[in-house]
């Protein structure tokens, strides 16, 4: 076990936050009029009412999600995106100028972005070229100083699942947070690290409504970690990150599963067709085995097929200019009318 400590290597000025009170965070038992917000009390100029704060903790939505992953209300944060998380595990753990992050590059932008807007150092080790984590060289990069590992699993933007193995040795050995990014674990094969929380105080799992779930304009991630981690989330976010609609409508979302599941399917058995329509091109030089809902494909010329993919009203994502990703196109999975379309204007290429 490592020695993780969350106090240890929590920011002093966190510990002694005094955190902002709201007034429907102040009252307790049951009411009937509400004077104590300043809402406006005659209602919304809309079919539902929004004139009311919403619920500080989510708690109805925390209930209906801890059914369906198994994972105690207590020990779940939701998030404005897992955009929110990151940036606040980095302001809460990391003092600016003085510490550092780790991530593993070709990784997920977003870890270094609010590193660098926080102002705190971000070190990187770069993945191996078999896109797994390079253990000997994490060792000898981390420092006192180093409060978070940003661990993407599946990777964006190469597809793969890290080894389970190889994050376990991180979990038992370092001192600060892990953090896995799970966004992609819906399409995976590997098992998640939900089930690990109650094993490794250290570790944070960030999950999101954003891509299996289809709900990516609503805003919702999730971060499940100890009580004791979580207790540091909810003591510094604004204290009404996830709006009223949002937490209704992805209530509503979590009712239809089966949905889900039938399009969790459908894109696993589309990434393969494709892959293999992909194949099929000469100027497609290597698909790279996928654990999500995109393909990173290595091909002759990527700016060239980029543009005229563009031209046919197609995007993709150019990863061409990042390091070990080096002539590769990041090319999410369609439906299938999307998927054959992609397909055809690729035959128009010359
Ligand atoms: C898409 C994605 C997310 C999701 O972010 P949200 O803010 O929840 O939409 C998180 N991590 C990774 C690696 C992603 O690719």
């Amino acid at each position: 076990m490592s020695n993780f400590n969350i106090q240890s290597i929590l920011r002093d000025n966190i510990k002694n936050l005094n955190p902002y009170s709201s007034a429907r965070h102040e009252y307790t038992g049951e009411a009937s009029i509400f004077l104590d917000a300043n809402e406006n009390p005659y209602g919304s100029p809309l079919d539902q009412d929004y004139n009311r704060y919403p619920d500080p903790l989510q708690a109805e939505l925390k209930t209906a999600l801890s059914k369906i992953k198994g994972v105690p209300s207590n020990n779940t944060f939701i998030g404005n995106g897992s955009d929110e998380a990151i940036d606040i595990l980095i302001r809460a753990f990391c003092r600016p100028g003085i510490d550092n992050i780790l991530i593993l590059p070709p990784t997920y932008g977003m870890y270094e972005v609010s590193a660098n807007i926080n102002d705190v150092e971000v070190k990187k080790v770069s993945l191996t070229p078999q896109y797994q984590l390079d253990l000997d060289a994490i060792a000898e990069t981390i420092d006192q100083n180093t409060k978070i590992i940003f661990v993407c699993s599946p990777n964006n933007p190469t597809g793969n699942s890290l080894y389970r193995e190889d994050v376990e040795i991180l979990l038992n050995n370092f001192n600060g947070l892990v953090v896995v990014d799970e966004a992609y674990i819906n399409y995976s094969r590997q098992k998640t690290f939900i089930q690990e929380l109650t094993e490794y105080a250290n570790l944070v799992v960030l999950q999101t409504l954003s891509k299996a779930w289809g709900l990516a304009g609503l805003r919702i991630g999730i971060a499940f970690a100890s009580e004791e981690i979580i207790h540091v989330f909810n003591k510094i976010k604004p204290p009404y990150n996830v709006n009223q609609s949002s937490q209704a409508l992805a209530l509503e979302a979590l009712n239809n599963i089966d949905q889900i599941n039938n399009w969790i399917r459908e894109t696993i058995n589309e990434r393969t067709t494709l892959t293999k329509g992909l194949l099929e091109f000469s100027f497609v030089e290597h698909i790279y085995p996928s654990d999500a809902n995109f393909i990173l494909v290595k091909v002759a010329d990527p700016m060239a097929i980029y543009q005229h993919l563009n031209q046919e009203g197609i995007i993709v994502r150019d990863r061409s200019k990042v390091t070990l990703c080096e002539g590769c196109l990041r090319i999410t999975v369609g439906t299938p009318v999307e998927n054959k379309s992609l397909l055809e204007a690729l035959k128009k290429f010359k």
